[in-house]
């Protein structure tokens, strides 16, 4: 992609992943479509967000609502293993869970805009 886009598309979040807050650098940037273009979206710079490695390749395809279904329910797989159970058990760990996206967080501190679209 053009080096001009993908400047413009790393600063709509503070050089951030627009999905978790990361910092993120130029090349290690994944530029995420908000909506995919499998479901129809386009490449047009207000579809196009800052990803992390990790976000972008758990978001792979899906729409936000699917990725945000797939964020709550990452605790309730997590509880199955037998060493999370253990470590329970012994109250080694505890969960935290989703809240909102970095992007949702950022529109909310600044906006009433209740669609918390980026
Ligand atoms: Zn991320």
């Amino acid at each position: 992609m053009n080096p001009n886009i993908r400047k413009k598309v790393l600063d709509k979040y503070n050089k951030k992943c627009a999905y978790c807050g990361k910092e993120i650098l130029m090349d290690e940037m994944k530029i995420d479509h908000y909506v995919p273009k499998s479901k129809g979206g386009n490449d047009d710079l207000d579809n196009l967000l800052p990803a992390c490695d990790i976000c972008n390749h758990y978001k792979d395809s899906h729409n936000i609502n699917k990725f945000k279904y797939l964020l709550l329910n990452i605790i309730k797989k997590i509880k199955k293993l037998y060493i999370v159970k253990v470590a329970m058990r012994y109250d080694l760990i505890e969960f935290k869970e989703f809240s909102e996206f970095y992007y949702e967080r950022l529109s909310s501190d600044t906006t009433d805009n209740e669609n918390h679209k980026p």
